[in-house]
């Protein structure tokens, strides 16, 4: 579902950010943000539409970094109780959005390294690999994660809680239409689950999901670098 989480989190705060926006709304919290920053959260949320599956040792993304975030992910998944468990609750997704937004604001090289990661889950999870040549995957998603911060180092990331909390929560959703659903109210131990996608990678993700999900995303990131017809229509 790597490909399904990380559109679902760019989607969703792209479509987010223009209701964050609203003074009316949220008064002196509202974001102000330039174009280049909510295309920057979408990025970032992207990237944190796969944070969830840390949990997942032998997932997509554990394979990120090779074995250090494979070994990595088997930490997580211990502390966590094993797939879907903490890492797929509200609480997990508001504390990754806290965390980085305290990062972005206070300790730069530490966001940019969480920038980096993130970029690198995004891009594994849209999974545009060379077939059959994983190292080469492996340095291209590399080199365009380091491209991706370097492009970012300069941007007032103050606002990251935001994307990475959306893009957990876009994750969580998506989770929650599969079966074995989510414990989105961890501790709590109650499994949350309306299966409307009945196989993960199935026909109904790869042929209906995945690319209603591909063609919102165009709209809305035209919406945003056009200056945006929807941002004046909700304002
Ligand atoms: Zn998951």
């Amino acid at each position: 579902m790597g490909r399904t989480h990380a559109l679902s989190g760019a989607v969703l705060w792209l479509a987010a950010a223009p209701l964050l926006a609203r003074e009316q709304w949220w008064g002196s919290h509202a974001l102000s943000l330039s174009t280049g920053q909510v295309i920057a959260g979408a990025v970032v949320a992207a990237g944190a539409g796969l944070l969830p599956d840390m949990d997942h040792p032998s997932g997509r993304i554990a394979g990120t970094l090779g074995p250090i975030s494979r070994q990595f992910c088997r930490w997580v998944s211990r502390l966590s109780g094993g797939h879907r468990h903490a890492t797929h609750s509200l609480l997990f997704a508001f504390a990754m959005g806290y965390a980085m937004s305290m990062l972005a604001i206070h300790f730069r090289y530490g966001w940019w390294a969480a920038l980096f990661i993130l970029v690198g889950f995004g891009l594994r999870g849209l999974g545009l690999d060379f077939e059959g040549h994983e190292f080469w995957s492996g340095l291209k998603d590399c080199v365009t994660a380091a491209g991706a911060v370097w492009a970012m180092h300069d941007l007032d990331m103050g606002f990251a809680g935001y994307p990475v909390a959306i893009g957990c929560l876009a994750h969580l959703l998506g989770d929650c239409l599969t079966p074995r659903g989510c414990l989105l109210l961890w501790p709590v131990p109650w499994r949350m689950e309306t299966v409307l996608v009945p196989r993960t990678d199935g026909r109904v993700e790869r042929l209906v999901v995945v690319p209603l999900l591909a063609c919102a995303g165009v709209v809305l990131t035209v919406q945003v670098l056009s200056g945006g017809a929807l941002y004046h229509w909700v304002r």
